[in-house]
């Protein structure tokens, strides 16, 4: 298959939105409305986002205990219904890790800290080769390229 039909089929998934619901019975969680809220935020996100990013866009539609969302997070990411981007000590970010959402490369800013999701075409191929041949079990994949974004470039 040629890389502009893969990169073609990734945008045609990507533009499906996901149904929650049946996302989180799937892993068999009960769907509340703030873990459909939760998965909402970050479904509607460009990018992945820091734990206090998801509070602030969550409040803007309901009250939420602090501690609830850390443990929906938690959970969600144990289960693996979202995935944990650390790329440093200071903050996780949280995205998606549905069927829609496959594995990909991260650029993170290291003047605003913010974490763009990279195209995941290639990654996508590197991943199902390493799963493959050997008979290894990959279980995760991370490449992070770290550097300056193009607002804060702008802004000097
Ligand atoms: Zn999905
Ligand atoms: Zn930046
Ligand atoms: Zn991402």
């Amino acid at each position: 298959m040629l890389a502009t039909e893969l990169i073609y089929d990734y945008f045609g998934v990507m533009s499906d939105r996901c149904n929650f619901p049946q996302l989180l019975a799937g892993h068999g969680v009960r769907p509340t409305p703030v873990r459909l809220a939760v998965l909402e935020i970050l479904g509607e996100a460009e990018q992945a986002l820091r734990t206090g990013e998801i509070l602030k866009r969550l409040r803007t539609r309901r009250r939420v205990n602090k501690v609830t969302i850390y443990r929906i997070l938690e959970d969600f990411t144990a289960r693996g219904i979202l995935r944990k981007v650390s790329l440093d000590d200071r903050a996780a970010h949280f995205e998606l890790a549905c069927e829609h959402h496959p594995p990909h490369p991260h650029f993170q800013c290291l003047t605003c800290r913010e974490v763009q999701c990279l195209d995941p075409v290639p990654l996508s191929r590197m991943w199902a080769e390493i799963q493959g041949p050997l008979g290894n079990r990959a279980d995760r994949i991370d490449i992070r390229v770290a550097g300056q974004c193009h607002k804060c470039r702008e802004g000097q």
